[in-house]
């Protein structure tokens, strides 16, 4: 195998990458020690090596860094879209510039394959910068002859599954709609983000207007509980997704919640089955299936079942299980050592459920956090494997006759985020967009993204969308 990204040898290592090994809160345009002088570890899920030390923020942390964002806010607000234009440009400039170094973070730190972060999140990351840089002084043609105002501080919370893109998907429109933020990545993977936070500064972004802290759970709940900020944005679990919601309602604050997903990939017999094959691998492996919008559940129509499942299975057989630095790599490690653990009960809920299972055999690495490919046959529509969202490598099939029948299995779920659809008639195609009740449908695709579309879902999915001018929306109030 080659190995031209190849740092497992030693991935702390500063020599490709500059890392330091502690860091602190970006509050104010300035660097802070934690007020209580609290760090927590953040390591590498492939080799369970420690990387660095992240500031773990305190209620005063929290303070402060909503001061330093309220008191930017007059000023950044009342600069022309044109000049705040400016600003983002340059971040998504200096983005594409360390692309390479962020790419080997965000693998470093989170456990994706380097191809991943190389050719899909860092450029996405830096598309969106570009994207909202470009509205910036375009509002009033966006919306015409509304009157409208920034809403003021925002506070944002990420998770680990995206973590530089997902960071860009809510900086970029606050920024660009004149909103100062403060930011809080996941903890096992905030070192895109505090990189990020460099990119800024470099960017001269007046102090204030962007702060990044770093923190677990109770610092989001500082966050989400303080009377500053007059938004709230939120990509997680949709366990997290509704306490924050109810915060947002106890403060009168606006939200926007990205939640889960338990996405059906319909294929139906007319479909190019080959392409439908490499849209099923890609819908539930890519990002080890730690993806909101993952299609984890499959749908085969009936009188192509044995097809499909001998070709995934030989698809399944040549995936490449390992090193994320390794830019043949399919599936990376599990971002840690809990989700994991969620995704092992999964795997034998699922046998217990009744439900066949199938992984391929191929050699795991001894140190770090691994699931192969799976795949569960004789799922019943009532299983929890079927249900539930298990956020890794695993799917579950089902089969169809009929087009009604598939769309009330496939509706039949608490989640709304994404399907997919796989076959030669466009008729169907516009039928089923207008009737799964899913946010995103892909058709004869799967988990493409572009700055210019709205993502977001219904039911247990949340609600506000992110990307495209709808994504301008979120971070506006109108008279
Ligand atoms: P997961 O279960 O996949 O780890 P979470 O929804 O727990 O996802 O985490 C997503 C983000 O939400 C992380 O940044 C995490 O620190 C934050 N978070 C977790 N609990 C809370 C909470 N009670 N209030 C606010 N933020 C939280």
């Amino acid at each position: 195998m080659t190995k031209d990204w190849n740092l497992s040898a030693a991935p702390e290592s500063t020599s490709h990458i500059q890392l330091q090994s502690e860091y602190g809160l970006f509050i104010g345009g300035k660097w802070i020690k934690p007020s209580d002088g609290s760090y927590f570890d953040t390591s590498n899920p492939a080799t369970e090596k420690r990387i660095a030390s992240i500031a773990l923020a305190g209620k005063k942390d929290v303070d402060a860094a909503f001061k330093a964002a309220d008191h930017a806010f007059d000023g950044w607000s009342s600069l022309s879209g044109a000049e705040r234009g400016k600003y983002i440009f340059r971040i998504a400039r200096i983005i594409q510039e360390k692309s390479r170094e962020f790419a080997v973070i965000e693998s470093m730190d989170g456990g994706k394959p380097i191809r991943e972060s190389r050719d899909i999140d860092i450029p996405l990351a830096a598309a969106h910068f570009f994207y909202y840089a470009g509205w910036a002084d375009k509002l009033d043609y966006v919306f015409p002859g509304r009157k409208m105002r920034p809403l003021g501080v925002a506070a944002q919370i990420i998770p680990w599954n995206f973590p530089l893109l997902m960071a860009a998907w809510k900086i970029a429109p606050a920024l660009a709609c004149g909103n100062t933020v403060v930011l809080k990545p996941a903890e096992t993977t905030s070192l895109t983000a505090l990189k990020l936070a460099e990119v800024i500064d470099e960017a001269g972004l007046p102090p204030g207007v962007v702060n990044i802290i770093t923190g677990d759970g109770a610092t989001g709940a500082l966050m989400t509980a303080h009377p500053t900020p007059k938004k709230l944005a939120f990509t997680g679990s949709t366990e997290v997704g509704k306490q924050i919601y109810k915060a947002a309602i106890q403060g009168g604050k606006k939200v926007t919640l990205e939640l889960g997903g338990k996405a059906a990939n319909i294929i139906f017999d007319d479909a190019p089955i080959d392409a439908a094959v490499e849209g099923i691998i890609n819908g539930i492996y890519f990002n080890q299936g730690h993806v909101c919008c993952a299609g984890s559940r499959l749908f085969v129509q009936e009188t192509v079942y044995d097809e499909v499942l001998a070709k995934l299975k030989r698809r399944m057989d040549s995936l490449i299980v390992g090193d994320p630095m390794d830019k043949n790599t399919d599936i990376g490690a599990i971002n840690s050592k809990a989700q994991l653990k969620t995704i092992e009960r999964y795997l034998k809920l699922g046998s217990e459920e009744g439900a066949e299972i199938y992984q391929p055999a191929c050699n795991l690495p001894e140190k770090g956090y691994w699931c192969k490919p799976t795949l569960f046959t004789n799922v019943a529509q009532s299983n929890r494997i079927a249900q539930e969202e298990i956020f890794g490598p695993v799917l579950a099939i089902q089969t169809f006759r009929t087009i009604e029948e598939v769309i009330e299995k496939a509706n039949n779920t608490p989640y709304g985020l994404s399907a997919g659809v796989w076959t030669d008639k466009g008729s169907k195609i516009f039928q089923l967009t207008k009737e799964l009740k899913a946010g995103v449908v892909w058709a004869n695709t799967y988990n493409k993204f572009d700055p210019t579309s709205p993502f977001g879902g219904f039911k247990e999915s949340g609600f506000g969308r992110e990307g495209g001018i709808h994504g301008l929306e979120a971070y506006l109030s109108f008279d």
